[in-house]
């Protein structure tokens, strides 16, 4: 099977080794109480956030719909179709109803976990499900999740205000240079430009209905690195400008290691007979505007969560 990180965005590693020698420095150049307590504070981090991550684990399995071939089998084939192609190992995927148009991935330990929130399957077509999908499988995929849980935990060790703010920025940084790469899992999962910016539009602009809303979506965006304040504040943020984004994006569709990568994934799919695509119901789109929403329970609303009758 065809396993590849050669998608990983160009500067994300030295951004890495940069981020973790400034956290050395700072711990090495305060004084040795200091340099004790930073060691105690970074292990104790870890395994809180450890136990954290276990915890909010157990809840999802007692409180979401668990992703599976039987509860939900078209999303559950959607993605198995995004992990045949990225290969991100062992990832638990659940579906959570809250009002979010957002997704997730976190774990230290296998198997990851991903988390879907039900108005992406109303606001997203199957395709653009595929970026959504392939990018957090992409942070998984590439390690994201458990080097957050770690860099994370180092960047917010006890320092002087001026280094804790280095520190901070350091690792936002970072953050951020993983989510050009994870966009290019997305892309890769779903193999077209278009529908990976339209997904990235649709998650700043969900209530798109037509081309024309979509237009205004993307001028918005597009407007969005103009304001020197939006930049600045880019600095401090986990996410880049979703117009850097897609413009990242639209850069790497056009590389040949993309179409070298692509078809080597596709071929992943190809080669295993039962992932042959499935009949989706979705989208629906499109949707209800939120006055027309019916008050119906998960399962009605979306019957794919519909369990299905064990033969
Ligand atoms: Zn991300």
């Amino acid at each position: 099977m065809y396993r590849s990180r050669a998608y990983r965005y160009d500067n994300e590693g030295v951004v890495l080794v940069l981020t973790v020698l400034l956290v050395l420095a700072v711990i090495i150049l305060t004084s040795t109480v200091t340099f004790c307590l930073s060691g105690v504070f970074i292990v104790a981090m870890f395994l809180l956030s450890a136990l954290l991550i276990r915890s909010h684990h157990q809840s999802l399995m007692r409180s979401a719909h668990r992703v599976d071939q039987h509860r939900t089998p078209e999303l559950a084939s959607l993605v198995a179709r995004c992990g045949l192609k990225l290969q991100p190992g062992q990832v638990d995927v659940f579906l959570v109803d809250q009002k979010q148009n957002n997704a997730y991935t976190f774990g230290v330990s296998s198997p990851k976990v991903l988390v879907l929130f039900t108005p992406l399957l109303k606001v997203m077509d199957v395709g653009e499900l595929s970026f959504i999908i392939g990018h957090e499988m992409g942070h998984v995929a590439l390690g994201h999740t458990w080097l957050n849980t770690i860099i994370g935990g180092m960047a917010g060790v006890p320092a002087p205000f001026g280094a804790a703010v280095l520190l901070y920025t350091a690792f936002r940084w970072w953050n951020r240079m993983c989510e050009f790469s994870a966009d290019r899992a997305g892309l890769l999962a779903c193999g077209d430009i278009h529908t990976a910016v339209s997904a990235l539009v649709k998650l700043a602009a969900p209530d798109i209905r037509d081309q024309r809303d979509f237009e205004r979506a993307l001028a918005a965006i597009d407007a969005e690195d103009d304001l020197a304040s939006n930049r600045l504040a880019e600095a401090f943020q986990s996410h880049p400008l979703l117009i850097r984004r897609i413009n990242a994006l639209r850069e790497y569709a056009h590389t040949a290691e993309y179409q070298r990568i692509l078809a080597a994934m596709n071929g992943n799919v190809s080669e295993t007979p039962a992932s042959s695509p499935p009949k989706f119901t979705l989208p629906i789109q499109p949707g209800p505007t939120p006055a027309e929403e019916p008050e119906l329970p998960p399962e009605e609303r979306w019957p794919w969560l519909k369990p299905k009758d064990l033969p």
